[in-house]
């Protein structure tokens, strides 16, 4: 590979990438500019990705899109297509957590049909309609954000646990079904990142930064929304021209190991 392709690993592409106004999303979008791609940003939050996209210059644009919502799915598609032509990759990323790591004997259904409908029938929307236009190409690259909670349990609540590990079903289904037609389907669990209007509050920054340093299993090094970005970079690129059905876990070995025997051992 030419240090050229290297440094421009998404030339001539297009990429939709949906909650890219804020966190991961975001991240994204400038990641996968700086390789050559053209970028929808499609989020509900329009000042943020509006200025986003203004920053960034005409290789990107803005896209209202709220992923619960069939018919602006449909539209962020066929107006991305209108606009540049095709569609190559599908980042499936929006989601919403409870703000409470709610127990179960206190959640509400309404709390849970939001959260399914956003974080898991919203991946279900923008996958088919993503599809609908990749089917007859015969090539194309889906992703969706999932959570480090579908390896190991207790670190979400039940309802966001649930929507994500759907998630994963999805993808895997996907990857059988569109694999026919040449289509890659995967998604991405990472661990705690700090993302949204949390990262402006300095002292939510410290406290995240010591909990996660302390419960982290990688010491030295902290997980940032540009990490997950690289991910997806790496799945959408040529370079994962033949992964499909997998769910990259991002959480420097967290959901694999078990330290506390070793902790226990090091305290005698
Ligand atoms: P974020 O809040 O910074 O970004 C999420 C974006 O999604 C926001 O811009 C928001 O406006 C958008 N969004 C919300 N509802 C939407 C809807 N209905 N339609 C369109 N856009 C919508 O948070 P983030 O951490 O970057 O989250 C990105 C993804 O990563 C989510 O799916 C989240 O569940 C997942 N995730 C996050 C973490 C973490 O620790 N931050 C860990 C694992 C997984």
């Amino acid at each position: 590979m030419s240090s050229s392709t290297m440094n421009r690993r998404l030339e001539g592409k297009v990429a939709i990438v949906t909650g890219g106004a804020s966190g991961i999303g975001a991240s994204t979008v400038h990641l996968f500019l700086e390789h050559g791609a053209n970028v929808v940003i499609a989020d509900i939050q329009d000042e943020l990705g509006q200025a986003l996209s203004d920053k960034l210059g005409d290789n990107v644009c803005y896209m209202h899109c709220d992923v619960s919502n069939e018919e602006q799915v449909s539209d962020l598609v066929d107006s991305t297509v209108a606009k540049f032509g095709h569609l190559d990759i599908m980042y499936s990323n929006a989601g919403i957590i409870n703000n409470d790591f709610g127990s179960i004997l206190h959640v509400q259904k309404e709390q849970i049909e939001r959260i399914l409908s956003v974080n898991l029938i919203g991946g279900f929307l923008v996958a088919k309609h993503a599809a609908r236009v990749m089917v007859p190409n015969k090539k194309g690259c889906i992703m969706f954000t999932a959570s480090a909670c579908t390896k190991i349990a207790g670190i979400a609540d039940s309802s966001y646990a649930a929507s994500k590990y759907g998630i994963v079903g999805l993808t895997k289904n996907l990857a059988t079904e569109l694999g026919l037609h040449g289509i890659r389907v995967n998604c991405i669990s990472p661990f705690g990142v700090l993302t949204g209007s949390a990262i402006h509050d300095e002292t939510k920054k410290a406290m995240f930064d010591r909990i996660m340093g302390e419960v982290g299993n990688l010491k030295g090094k902290l997980l940032k929304a540009e990490d997950v970005a690289k991910a997806a970079l790496y799945l959408g690129s040529d370079e994962g021209s033949y992964v499909s059905g997998m769910n990259l876990v991002v959480d420097g070995g967290y959901s694999v190991v078990n330290p506390s025997l070793l902790k226990a051992i090091m305290m005698q």
